[in-house]
């Protein structure tokens, strides 16, 4: 070897070692990954392409992202759903691959990285045209794409939507809870006199959602409030009424039951303990929404985990909003609305991190507002479903829904540009009441 070719040998291997170590550092100053590694193996490793496919691969005449990175590094596990949505999404016009330099310690010095994750766009040709260190948001490589003169076409999105409901609502206005637009049941009624008319409820948890979302003077709010007699169907003022509070076995949800004087033997039956209405609003306000302060029952939310604090989201959407109230990265488990499978959503810096199963997708329940846009239909409309299918089924069984299938990423950025006004007055009565 000449002393140019010896020279050149060990600035190699200089600039190897460096980037080995670099590559190094960087795994143990990650290495309490707060994401759990084998969900996004599962999520990346069959989805997309690994290290044997060449870099100067121009066989197929693609735009090719490469991702390198690893699966413990936590941006890395961020790009991770973003590189499988945009494979999916462009499927035929732009190729992408997911490089794990951890695994494949060789494949760094080829790309001369010096950090993870590192996104290298190739044009068709194979010739690099930019590349880009740290965590890389979906929608800002797909506008350097564009920036860069590279056309793509997003073909075979998966979507779904439906804007006028498969059957027209014929219940008499009089028998839908104005909370939960469930049927009202006479047995349970709450009717809550207000200016502009009576407000009914199916009962009294509804009424304390209504209640728990009033943003106006509440200081004798009770007055306004009756309820009926389980077993009579008598009006009976609210605060003056005494309740069976019992469970039950197969939900563990309260069952709440309103009498008038004293304790009828079908009402004794069906057990419980006797409160009076003030008990009644402790128990039944003593569990808030992380996001928007409504009252819920644990059975019926999602379970967030922020900060090691642990809180519900009164519907999904509300879940992720913790992670914009509080500015904490979060953790969401909630239940596929048609089949109970569980779906775990990660967040980190307001960005989903990880999602399981990858394949899950959230109905953003729409209604037209009296302006004749679109606006939210409030929480007991929206949702997660561990697939699209399921979804379907679950709209096709709720005639009356409307609205349209938002990725779970999008559910979190409607939510993280939300002003700390607007996460204050969320959800409140007003904007996201029924009708
Ligand atoms: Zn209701
Ligand atoms: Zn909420």
């Amino acid at each position: 070897m000449n002393k140019v070719g010896k020279i050149a040998t060990v600035i190699f291997l200089i600039v190897a070692v460096v980037i080995v170590v670099v590559v190094k550092q960087n795994h143990k100053a990650n290495s309490g990954a707060v994401v759990d590694e084998g969900s996004i193996n599962s999520v990346v490793g069959p989805e997309v392409e690994g290290p044997e496919t060449a870099r100067f691969d121009a066989s197929k005449g693609l735009p090719r992202l490469v991702d390198l990175g690893a699966d413990k590094c936590i941006p890395c596990k961020m790009m991770a759903p973003l590189l499988v949505e945009l494979k999916s999404e462009y499927e035929g016009t732009l190729k992408v691959e997911f490089i794990d330099v951890w695994k494949n310690p060789d494949e760094a010095p080829k790309y001369g990285i010096k950090l993870i994750p590192t996104q290298i766009f190739f044009d068709a040709s194979g010739k690099e045209l930019f590349r880009h260190e740290g965590f890389y948001s979906k929608e800002d490589i797909l506008s350097k794409w564009k920036e860069l003169g590279v056309e793509l076409s997003a073909v075979s999105i998966p979507s779904f939507e439906r804007f006028e409901p498969a059957q027209a609502d014929n219940r008499s206005k009089d028998n839908i809870c104005y909370m939960c637009d469930g049927d009202i049941a006479p047995s349970t009624l709450v009717n809550v006199s207000t200016e502009k008319g009576p407000v009914r409820l199916c009962s009294p948890h509804c009424y304390f959602i209504m209640y728990s979302c009033l943003t106006e003077n509440k200081t004798g709010f009770e007055e306004k409030v009756s309820v009926a007699d389980w077993a009579t169907g008598e009006t009976i003022v609210a605060s003056k009424a005494m309740y069976l509070y019992g469970l039950d076995g197969q939900t563990g949800r309260p069952i709440i039951k309103a009498f008038t004087d004293k304790i009828r033997p079908n009402q004794a039956a069906s057990g419980g303990i006797v409160i009076n209405w003030e008990a009644l609003q402790d128990k039944e306000l003593a569990i808030r929404c992380g996001f928007c302060d409504r009252a819920c029952y644990p059975q019926d939310a999602a379970e967030v985990i922020a900060g090691g604090i642990h809180t519900y989201g009164c519907c999904s959407h509300c879940a992720l909003g913790v992670a914009a109230r509080t500015g904490l990265d979060i953790e969401v488990h909630e239940r596929d609305r048609l089949t109970d499978g569980p779906i775990v959503v990660k967040t980190l810096d307001g960005k989903v991190a990880s999602l399981e199963p990858a394949t899950a997708v959230a109905w953003f329940g729409q209604r037209k507002k009296p302006d004749g846009t679109w606006g939210s239909a409030g929480c007991f409309h929206q949702g997660f479903f561990v697939t699209l299918e399921n979804l379907k089924e679950w709209v096709d069984r709720n005639p009356h829904e409307t609205g349209k299938m938002i990725t779970i990423h999008q559910a979190l950025a409607n939510k993280m540009k939300l002003s700390p006004e607007q996460i204050q007055k969320a959800c409140k009565i007003g904007e996201c009441a029924p009708k």
